[in-house]
């Protein structure tokens, strides 16, 4: 899946898998490794936080229709 793939799309499915290895990290270890680094709620943290959904969504819509710049590769 991520070999064919663009860079933007390449970059939007480690994110989204970043955030699902956290989440297991959460339920493992009771330990979220974006606040660890980041701290807790801090402005930066909450971006990687958003910016892990967003790549979730991208990657929901990539399987509904193909990025257009993969589709040119
Ligand atoms: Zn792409």
């Amino acid at each position: 899946m991520l070999k064919q793939d663009c860079l933007l799309c390449k970059i939007l499915g480690l994110l989204a898998i970043a955030g699902a290895l956290n989440w297991g990290a959460v339920g493992i270890f009771k330990f979220d490794v974006i606040a660890g680094i980041y701290g807790e709620m801090t402005t930066v943290s909450r971006a990687v936080y958003v910016l892990i959904g967003f790549s979730g969504l991208a990657v929901l819509a990539g399987m509904i229709i193909k990025c257009p710049k993969c589709k040119q590769d």
